[in-house]
């Protein structure tokens, strides 16, 4: 696959950098065939990448490394998990060349397509791999950490750690970066731009919060990294965030509740912070039960938070530069 960028020779297991099981490629950033990503010009464009709310995606092992039933029995297992949150329902067949999500172990790392990406991708090439879910029994915390991971790329959600808005709260030490990921991975400065600096422009993303560093879509960070010196240490839960924009692109409505009676409408507005007449609209959507109009009305808001952040952004800028420009004009009246 063109877009690869894990190491040619990966380390062995027990060598990697605890960060490093956590580091996943993510696909989304390059195209399998040109359009995908240059369509994306609107906010809610991302919304196609989105599956229909109440689907059944079929899921399945493949080539090159289909993996052991402990292998398989633990991503059948820890999947679960979104299901609670996500009104979508994995369905693992036994013919995994006909699955929707086609799942591999083999030595490329851990990393997945975003969303309905990878209805696009041939038969029966892999759409997720997992490199560090081992045969051993029971499932490590690090293991339900990278299948809940990367089962949020598959129903659509992207690196938190790469959001428009991480330079709120974090300013990277790129430097610092680069240089480990050279050494301990191999990476060029362009792979780890790609998978850990960059932000995502703010079009290619349409919901997204202030960042949330307990999110299972946030990288381990060890301090050193950032200018703020702060230790991200690694998420192998789903945060209540993670959980709250589950529920608004994928609710469940009155007659499909999910298992957990805590998941509802009320609490997945209280955790993302919704008030006032955004709360009223999606609320009313969701007792019409049309998904489409709560996703476009949660979309709607986010945007608007978006555009509330951007102008107390600009106003604090324009707040720092003033002392400066009354600096100049009293140089130039002198
Ligand atoms: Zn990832």
């Amino acid at each position: 696959m063109s877009g690869e960028t894990a190491p040619q020779q990966p380390v062995p297991a027990n060598k990697n950098p605890e960060w490093y099981s956590r580091c996943c490629t993510d696909l989304s950033k390059v195209k399998p065939s040109g359009g995908r990503i240059d369509g994306m010009k609107a906010v809610l464009t991302r919304a196609s990448w989105l599956w229909e709310n109440g689907r059944t995606i079929t899921v399945g092992f493949v080539l090159p490394v289909p993996g052991t039933p402990v292998q398989q029995a633990k991503v059948q297992e820890v999947v679960k998990e979104w299901e609670k949150y996500a009104n979508l329902k994995f369905r693992f067949i036994p013919n995994g060349n006909d699955a929707e999500i086609r799942i591999s172990f083999d030595d490329t790392g851990s990393w997945s397509w975003v969303g309905t990406v990878a209805l696009s991708i041939p038969k029966p090439t892999q759409t997720m791999n997992f490199g560090w879910v081992d045969s051993n029994p029971g499932i490590a915390d690090e293991e339900r950490g990278v299948i809940l991971h990367e089962f949020g790329h598959a129903i659509g959600y992207m690196h938190e750690h790469q959001s428009p808005r991480r330079g709120e709260k974090l300013t990277l030490n790129e430097q610092v970066i680069i240089d480990y990921t050279q050494e301990t991975q191999g990476w060029t400065e362009e792979e780890t731009r790609q998978n850990i600096i960059n932000v995502y422009s703010r079009a290619e993303v349409s919901n997204f919060s202030a960042v949330d560093f307990t999110s299972i879509m946030m990288y381990f960070m060890p301090a050193s990294w950032n200018v703020q010196g702060i230790d991200i240490p690694p998420n192998e839960s789903l945060s209540p965030l993670d959980k709250s924009y589950a529920f608004l692109n994928y609710p469940f409505f009155i007659g499909t509740a999910s298992s957990d009676p805590d998941v509802n409408i009320q609490n997945a507005l209280n955790a993302a912070g919704v008030t006032g007449a955004a709360r009223a609209n999606i609320a009313l959507e969701y007792i019409e039960g049309d998904w489409r109009g709560l996703r476009a009305e949660f979309t709607r808001w986010a945007v608007n938070q978006r555009a509330l952040s951007d102008r107390a952004q600009a106003v604090s800028e324009r707040e720092e530069a003033a002392p400066a420009v009354a600096s100049v004009a009293e140089v130039e009246a002198a």
